[in-house]
Protein backbone atom coordinates (compact mmCIF):
# COMPACT_ATOMS: atom_id res chain seq x y z
CA UNK A 1 0.00 0.00 0.00
CA UNK A 2 1.22 3.75 -0.78
CA UNK A 3 0.34 7.68 -0.13
CA UNK A 4 0.95 9.36 -3.33
CA UNK A 5 1.79 12.88 -2.80
CA UNK A 6 1.87 15.48 -6.10
CA UNK A 7 3.74 18.57 -5.60
CA UNK A 8 3.42 21.45 -8.04
CA UNK A 9 3.79 18.96 -10.61
CA UNK A 10 3.78 20.29 -14.60
CA UNK A 11 4.37 18.68 -18.02
CA UNK A 12 5.34 20.57 -21.05
CA UNK A 13 5.34 19.05 -24.35
CA UNK A 14 7.00 21.56 -26.00
CA UNK A 15 5.24 24.96 -25.53
CA UNK A 16 2.42 23.12 -24.87
CA UNK A 17 1.44 22.73 -21.44
CA UNK A 18 -0.50 19.46 -20.74
CA UNK A 19 -0.77 19.75 -16.91
CA UNK A 20 -0.04 23.01 -15.10
CA UNK A 21 1.18 23.18 -11.77
CA UNK A 22 -0.95 20.71 -9.74
CA UNK A 23 -1.13 19.54 -6.34
CA UNK A 24 -2.58 16.61 -4.10
CA UNK A 25 -2.42 13.60 -2.01
CA UNK A 26 -3.78 10.16 -2.36
CA UNK A 27 -3.88 8.20 1.24
CA UNK A 28 -2.87 5.13 1.73
CA UNK A 29 -5.58 2.46 0.53
CA UNK A 30 -7.31 4.97 -1.31
CA UNK A 31 -9.48 4.65 -4.62
CA UNK A 32 -8.82 8.04 -6.41
CA UNK A 33 -10.48 9.04 -9.28
CA UNK A 34 -8.19 11.65 -12.06
CA UNK A 35 -11.68 12.90 -13.67
CA UNK A 36 -12.31 15.04 -16.61
CA UNK A 37 -13.08 16.06 -20.35
CA UNK A 38 -11.12 14.66 -22.83
CA UNK A 39 -7.44 16.04 -23.41
CA UNK A 40 -7.69 17.59 -19.76
CA UNK A 41 -4.14 15.94 -18.46
CA UNK A 42 -5.64 13.16 -16.51
CA UNK A 43 -3.43 10.10 -18.53
CA UNK A 44 -0.46 12.59 -18.57
CA UNK A 45 -1.06 13.03 -14.67
CA UNK A 46 -1.22 9.35 -14.08
CA UNK A 47 1.81 8.64 -16.12
CA UNK A 48 4.04 11.33 -14.33
CA UNK A 49 2.81 9.39 -11.15
CA UNK A 50 4.11 6.02 -12.42
CA UNK A 51 7.25 6.96 -14.07
CA UNK A 52 6.18 6.64 -17.82
CA UNK A 53 6.09 10.41 -18.24
CA UNK A 54 9.00 12.73 -16.32
CA UNK A 55 7.49 16.18 -14.76
CA UNK A 56 8.76 19.81 -16.37
CA UNK A 57 8.89 20.43 -12.86
CA UNK A 58 7.50 19.44 -9.27
CA UNK A 59 7.93 16.24 -7.24
CA UNK A 60 6.19 12.97 -6.78
CA UNK A 61 6.40 11.50 -3.70
CA UNK A 62 5.16 7.69 -3.18
CA UNK A 63 5.81 7.09 0.75
CA UNK A 64 7.63 9.51 1.40
CA UNK A 65 10.21 9.04 -1.07
CA UNK A 66 10.78 11.67 -3.51
CA UNK A 67 10.49 9.57 -6.93
CA UNK A 68 10.56 12.30 -9.83
CA UNK A 69 13.18 10.76 -11.57
CA UNK A 70 12.61 6.99 -10.98
CA UNK A 71 11.72 4.50 -13.67
CA UNK A 72 8.20 3.00 -13.70
CA UNK A 73 10.27 -0.42 -12.81
CA UNK A 74 11.16 1.30 -9.31
CA UNK A 75 8.23 1.94 -8.27
CA UNK A 76 6.62 -1.01 -7.23
CA UNK A 77 2.81 0.03 -9.17
CA UNK A 78 0.92 -2.34 -11.83
CA UNK A 79 -0.72 -0.90 -14.65
CA UNK A 80 -4.06 -1.83 -16.06
CA UNK A 81 -4.77 0.01 -19.51
CA UNK A 82 -8.25 -0.22 -21.18
CA UNK A 83 -6.72 -2.24 -23.92
CA UNK A 84 -6.29 -5.79 -22.25
CA UNK A 85 -2.89 -6.32 -23.31
CA UNK A 86 -2.40 -10.03 -22.37
CA UNK A 87 0.01 -12.46 -24.42
CA UNK A 88 -2.59 -13.90 -26.75
CA UNK A 89 0.13 -17.65 -26.89
CA UNK A 90 -0.13 -18.27 -23.84
CA UNK A 91 -3.12 -19.78 -21.63
CA UNK A 92 -4.67 -17.79 -18.60
CA UNK A 93 -2.62 -19.12 -15.86
CA UNK A 94 0.42 -19.07 -17.79
CA UNK A 95 -0.46 -14.67 -18.70
CA UNK A 96 -1.63 -14.27 -14.47
CA UNK A 97 1.64 -16.38 -13.66
CA UNK A 98 4.29 -14.82 -16.43
CA UNK A 99 5.46 -11.42 -13.94
CA UNK A 100 5.93 -13.63 -11.40
CA UNK A 101 8.02 -15.94 -12.99
CA UNK A 102 10.46 -13.27 -14.71
CA UNK A 103 11.10 -11.93 -11.26
CA UNK A 104 12.88 -15.42 -10.90
CA UNK A 105 9.74 -16.45 -8.15
CA UNK A 106 9.96 -20.56 -7.37
CA UNK A 107 7.47 -22.35 -9.45
CA UNK A 108 5.40 -23.83 -6.17
CA UNK A 109 5.15 -20.09 -4.92
CA UNK A 110 3.98 -19.00 -8.53
CA UNK A 111 1.10 -21.53 -8.52
CA UNK A 112 0.02 -21.10 -4.74
CA UNK A 113 0.01 -17.23 -6.16
CA UNK A 114 -2.12 -17.36 -9.13
CA UNK A 115 -4.48 -19.96 -7.59
CA UNK A 116 -5.12 -17.90 -4.77
CA UNK A 117 -5.34 -14.56 -7.48
CA UNK A 118 -8.03 -16.78 -9.86
CA UNK A 119 -10.39 -17.66 -6.60
CA UNK A 120 -10.30 -13.63 -5.56
CA UNK A 121 -11.34 -12.93 -9.24
CA UNK A 122 -13.56 -16.35 -9.65
CA UNK A 123 -11.82 -17.42 -12.57
CA UNK A 124 -9.95 -20.51 -11.04
CA UNK A 125 -12.22 -22.65 -13.91
CA UNK A 126 -10.95 -21.00 -16.88
CA UNK A 127 -6.75 -21.04 -16.11
CA UNK A 128 -6.22 -23.68 -18.86
CA UNK A 129 -8.18 -21.68 -20.99
CA UNK A 130 -6.71 -19.78 -23.93
CA UNK A 131 -7.28 -16.19 -23.74
CA UNK A 132 -8.25 -16.28 -27.53
CA UNK A 133 -11.35 -16.69 -26.92
CA UNK A 134 -12.60 -15.50 -23.77
CA UNK A 135 -15.39 -12.73 -23.02
CA UNK A 136 -14.89 -8.84 -22.78
CA UNK A 137 -15.31 -9.64 -18.80
CA UNK A 138 -12.74 -12.21 -18.54
CA UNK A 139 -9.74 -10.97 -20.49
CA UNK A 140 -10.57 -7.55 -18.02
CA UNK A 141 -10.42 -10.26 -15.07
CA UNK A 142 -7.37 -11.74 -16.55
CA UNK A 143 -5.58 -8.27 -16.97
CA UNK A 144 -6.82 -7.96 -13.48
CA UNK A 145 -5.22 -11.26 -12.01
CA UNK A 146 -1.91 -10.17 -13.83
CA UNK A 147 -1.77 -7.04 -12.04
CA UNK A 148 -2.92 -7.87 -8.78
CA UNK A 149 -0.51 -11.29 -8.63
CA UNK A 150 2.45 -9.05 -7.76
CA UNK A 151 1.13 -7.65 -4.37
CA UNK A 152 2.01 -4.06 -5.91
CA UNK A 153 2.08 -0.91 -3.58
CA UNK A 154 -0.45 0.65 -5.81
CA UNK A 155 -3.01 0.33 -8.99
CA UNK A 156 -2.98 2.42 -12.01
CA UNK A 157 -5.88 2.34 -13.79
CA UNK A 158 -6.28 4.49 -17.05
CA UNK A 159 -9.85 3.82 -18.58
CA UNK A 160 -9.81 0.09 -17.75
CA UNK A 161 -13.48 -0.20 -18.24
CA UNK A 162 -13.99 2.12 -21.40
CA UNK A 163 -14.15 -0.62 -24.19
CA UNK A 164 -16.67 -2.61 -22.77
CA UNK A 165 -20.74 -1.94 -22.95
CA UNK A 166 -22.51 0.33 -20.56
CA UNK A 167 -24.32 -2.41 -18.55
CA UNK A 168 -21.27 -4.55 -18.38
CA UNK A 169 -19.25 -1.47 -17.71
CA UNK A 170 -21.41 -0.98 -14.57
CA UNK A 171 -20.69 -4.59 -13.37
CA UNK A 172 -17.51 -4.71 -13.68
CA UNK A 173 -16.70 -0.99 -11.83
CA UNK A 174 -18.82 -3.01 -8.70
CA UNK A 175 -16.66 -6.25 -9.38
CA UNK A 176 -13.35 -3.79 -9.48
CA UNK A 177 -14.60 -1.26 -6.21
CA UNK A 178 -15.18 -4.58 -4.48
CA UNK A 179 -11.87 -5.88 -5.29
CA UNK A 180 -10.19 -2.96 -3.99
CA UNK A 181 -12.36 -3.02 -0.84
CA UNK A 182 -10.91 -6.93 0.35
CA UNK A 183 -7.41 -5.76 -1.28
CA UNK A 184 -6.79 -2.39 0.20
CA UNK A 185 -4.58 -1.36 -2.13
CA UNK A 186 -4.09 2.27 -2.98
CA UNK A 187 -5.33 3.07 -6.53
CA UNK A 188 -5.44 5.58 -9.18
CA UNK A 189 -7.97 5.38 -11.70
CA UNK A 190 -8.78 7.47 -14.74
CA UNK A 191 -11.84 8.28 -16.06
CA UNK A 192 -14.23 11.16 -18.36
CA UNK A 193 -17.08 9.47 -17.05
CA UNK A 194 -18.30 11.23 -13.81
CA UNK A 195 -20.65 8.90 -12.78
CA UNK A 196 -18.05 6.29 -12.36
CA UNK A 197 -16.06 8.88 -10.17
CA UNK A 198 -19.02 9.42 -8.28
CA UNK A 199 -19.84 6.10 -8.02
CA UNK A 200 -16.64 4.42 -7.22
CA UNK A 201 -13.85 7.18 -6.15
CA UNK A 202 -13.05 7.91 -2.36
CA UNK A 203 -11.57 11.04 -3.43
CA UNK A 204 -11.83 12.92 -6.94
CA UNK A 205 -9.67 15.38 -8.61
CA UNK A 206 -11.34 17.25 -11.20
CA UNK A 207 -9.03 18.49 -13.93
CA UNK A 208 -9.68 20.98 -16.73
CA UNK A 209 -7.22 22.15 -19.55
CA UNK A 210 -4.55 20.54 -17.66
CA UNK A 211 -5.62 22.22 -14.16
CA UNK A 212 -6.80 20.51 -10.68
CA UNK A 213 -10.11 22.41 -11.03
CA UNK A 214 -11.08 20.23 -7.32
CA UNK A 215 -9.89 17.48 -5.10
CA UNK A 216 -12.33 16.11 -2.51
CA UNK A 217 -14.75 13.34 -1.71
CA UNK A 218 -17.75 13.07 -4.37
CA UNK A 219 -20.31 14.67 -2.03
CA UNK A 220 -18.57 17.90 -1.48
CA UNK A 221 -17.46 18.27 -4.72
CA UNK A 222 -21.16 17.48 -5.81
CA UNK A 223 -22.82 19.81 -3.05
CA UNK A 224 -20.12 22.26 -3.17
CA UNK A 225 -18.25 22.96 -6.89
CA UNK A 226 -15.47 25.08 -6.34
CA UNK A 227 -16.09 26.11 -10.15
CA UNK A 228 -18.73 26.77 -12.53
CA UNK A 229 -16.87 24.14 -14.47
CA UNK A 230 -17.08 21.22 -11.79
CA UNK A 231 -20.43 21.99 -11.28
CA UNK A 232 -21.33 21.84 -15.35
CA UNK A 233 -19.25 18.92 -15.41
CA UNK A 234 -20.56 16.97 -12.17
CA UNK A 235 -24.47 15.89 -11.81
CA UNK A 236 -27.03 15.21 -14.75
CA UNK A 237 -28.43 17.06 -15.92
CA UNK A 238 -25.75 19.57 -14.65
CA UNK A 239 -25.97 22.31 -12.05
CA UNK A 240 -28.27 25.35 -12.95
CA UNK A 241 -27.17 28.79 -13.10
CA UNK A 242 -29.50 31.47 -12.77
CA UNK A 243 -27.25 34.85 -13.93
CA UNK A 244 -27.76 38.23 -12.48
CA UNK A 245 -25.85 41.46 -11.59
CA UNK A 246 -25.89 42.07 -7.95
CA UNK A 247 -24.43 42.25 -4.75
CA UNK A 248 -25.11 39.56 -2.18
CA UNK A 249 -24.41 42.20 0.74
CA UNK A 250 -21.67 40.48 3.22
CA UNK A 251 -24.20 39.63 6.70
CA UNK A 252 -27.25 39.95 5.05
CA UNK A 253 -26.98 36.84 3.01
CA UNK A 254 -29.80 37.43 0.26
CA UNK A 255 -29.97 38.57 -3.20
CA UNK A 256 -32.48 40.30 -5.06
CA UNK A 257 -33.08 38.20 -7.88
CA UNK A 258 -35.78 40.80 -9.90
CA UNK A 259 -38.60 40.74 -7.41
CA UNK A 260 -37.72 38.26 -4.92
CA UNK A 261 -35.64 37.61 -2.48
CA UNK A 262 -33.32 34.71 -2.11
CA UNK A 263 -31.75 33.45 0.72
CA UNK A 264 -28.43 32.03 0.39
CA UNK A 265 -25.74 30.28 2.60
CA UNK A 266 -23.79 32.65 5.11
CA UNK A 267 -20.63 31.59 3.07
CA UNK A 268 -21.33 33.36 0.46
CA UNK A 269 -21.86 36.64 1.58
CA UNK A 270 -19.83 39.54 0.24
CA UNK A 271 -19.88 39.32 -3.56
CA UNK A 272 -20.78 41.91 -6.05
CA UNK A 273 -21.01 42.21 -9.95
CA UNK A 274 -21.55 39.29 -12.29
CA UNK A 275 -22.86 36.66 -10.43
CA UNK A 276 -24.74 32.94 -10.68
CA UNK A 277 -26.81 31.57 -8.19
CA UNK A 278 -25.58 27.49 -8.82
CA UNK A 279 -28.90 25.54 -7.84
CA UNK A 280 -29.08 21.65 -8.58
CA UNK A 281 -32.14 20.39 -10.88
CA UNK A 282 -33.54 17.95 -7.89
CA UNK A 283 -33.15 21.35 -5.57
CA UNK A 284 -35.73 23.47 -7.92
CA UNK A 285 -39.66 23.22 -6.81
CA UNK A 286 -42.57 23.98 -8.69
CA UNK A 287 -44.49 25.79 -6.10
CA UNK A 288 -47.36 27.95 -7.08
CA UNK A 289 -46.67 29.85 -3.88
CA UNK A 290 -44.07 31.38 -4.26
CA UNK A 291 -43.68 34.71 -6.62
CA UNK A 292 -40.63 34.00 -9.04
CA UNK A 293 -42.29 33.11 -11.89
CA UNK A 294 -41.10 30.71 -14.54
CA UNK A 295 -42.73 29.23 -18.00
CA UNK A 296 -42.52 25.51 -18.56
CA UNK A 297 -41.25 25.12 -22.16
CA UNK A 298 -40.39 20.94 -22.02
CA UNK A 299 -40.94 18.09 -20.15
CA UNK A 300 -38.56 14.52 -20.11
CA UNK A 301 -40.31 11.82 -18.63
CA UNK A 302 -37.48 9.45 -16.84
CA UNK A 303 -40.28 6.71 -15.18
CA UNK A 304 -39.94 7.57 -11.69
CA UNK A 305 -38.55 11.49 -12.44
CA UNK A 306 -39.32 13.87 -14.88
CA UNK A 307 -37.16 16.54 -15.89
CA UNK A 308 -38.81 20.12 -16.47
CA UNK A 309 -37.21 22.88 -18.19
CA UNK A 310 -38.29 26.23 -17.20
CA UNK A 311 -37.69 29.86 -18.86
CA UNK A 312 -36.84 32.14 -15.89
CA UNK A 313 -36.17 36.28 -15.97
CA UNK A 314 -31.93 34.46 -15.37
CA UNK A 315 -32.20 31.93 -17.97
CA UNK A 316 -33.41 28.90 -18.77
CA UNK A 317 -32.97 26.57 -15.92
CA UNK A 318 -34.31 22.36 -15.65
CA UNK A 319 -35.85 20.74 -12.18
CA UNK A 320 -35.90 17.27 -11.48
CA UNK A 321 -39.42 16.45 -9.65
CA UNK A 322 -41.86 13.15 -8.98
CA UNK A 323 -43.48 12.33 -12.46
CA UNK A 324 -46.48 12.23 -10.68
CA UNK A 325 -46.31 15.99 -9.91
CA UNK A 326 -47.97 18.54 -12.35
CA UNK A 327 -45.71 19.89 -14.82
CA UNK A 328 -47.70 21.66 -18.53
CA UNK A 329 -45.63 22.93 -21.36
CA UNK A 330 -47.00 26.61 -21.94
CA UNK A 331 -48.21 27.16 -18.27
CA UNK A 332 -46.41 29.30 -15.48
CA UNK A 333 -45.49 28.34 -12.28
CA UNK A 334 -44.07 29.55 -9.40
CA UNK A 335 -40.64 28.21 -8.29
CA UNK A 336 -38.80 27.57 -4.62
CA UNK A 337 -35.47 26.82 -4.69
CA UNK A 338 -33.69 24.77 -1.28
CA UNK A 339 -32.00 27.79 0.00
CA UNK A 340 -29.22 26.23 1.78
CA UNK A 341 -28.17 24.09 -1.03
CA UNK A 342 -27.37 27.13 -2.94
CA UNK A 343 -23.93 27.97 -4.41
CA UNK A 344 -23.02 31.63 -5.74
CA UNK A 345 -20.44 31.92 -8.34
CA UNK A 346 -18.90 35.13 -9.73
CA UNK A 347 -19.20 34.69 -13.32
CA UNK A 348 -16.53 35.95 -14.70
CA UNK A 349 -13.76 33.96 -12.81
CA UNK A 350 -15.77 30.88 -12.84
CA UNK A 351 -15.03 30.53 -9.48
CA UNK A 352 -17.41 29.92 -6.34
CA UNK A 353 -17.94 32.60 -3.82
CA UNK A 354 -16.68 30.94 -0.31
P1 LIG B 1 -7.98 11.43 -22.94
O1 LIG B 1 -9.07 10.99 -22.04
O2 LIG B 1 -8.47 11.89 -24.26
O3 LIG B 1 -6.81 10.50 -22.98
P2 LIG B 1 -6.53 13.02 -21.02
O4 LIG B 1 -7.25 13.91 -20.09
O5 LIG B 1 -6.03 11.74 -20.48
O6 LIG B 1 -7.43 12.79 -22.28
P3 LIG B 1 -3.83 13.52 -21.83
O7 LIG B 1 -3.72 12.24 -22.60
O8 LIG B 1 -3.13 13.61 -20.53
O9 LIG B 1 -5.36 13.89 -21.61
O10 LIG B 1 -3.36 14.70 -22.76
C1 LIG B 1 -3.38 16.05 -22.34
C2 LIG B 1 -2.93 16.91 -23.51
O11 LIG B 1 -1.55 16.69 -23.73
C3 LIG B 1 -3.65 16.61 -24.79
O12 LIG B 1 -3.89 17.82 -25.47
C4 LIG B 1 -2.67 15.76 -25.57
O13 LIG B 1 -2.82 15.94 -26.95
C5 LIG B 1 -1.33 16.31 -25.08
N1 LIG B 1 -0.29 15.27 -25.09
C6 LIG B 1 -0.31 14.12 -24.40
N2 LIG B 1 0.82 13.40 -24.63
C7 LIG B 1 1.56 14.14 -25.51
C8 LIG B 1 2.85 13.97 -26.13
N3 LIG B 1 3.58 12.88 -25.90
N4 LIG B 1 3.28 14.94 -26.96
C9 LIG B 1 2.55 16.05 -27.18
N5 LIG B 1 1.33 16.29 -26.62
C10 LIG B 1 0.85 15.35 -25.80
Amino acid sequence: MAQICIENVRKDFGSFTAVQSSSFTIEDGEFFMLLGPSGCGKTTTLRMMAGLELPTSGEIFIDGEEVGMKPASQRDIAFVFQMFALYPHMNVGKNISYPLLSQGMPKPQVKRKVDEVAQILGITDILKKPVGGLSGGDRQRVALGRAIVRDPKAFFMDEPLGALDAEFREHMSEELRALHDRMGATTVYVTHDQLEAMQMGDKIVVMNHGVVEQFGVPQDIYDWPATMFVASFIGSPSMNFLNFHGIVGSGTTSVALGESEIRVPEQHAGGRGDLALGVRPEHVHLDDASDYRAEVVATEYLGTTQIVTLNTPHGDIKARIASSDRAVVGEKTGLRFDERTITVFETEKGRALL
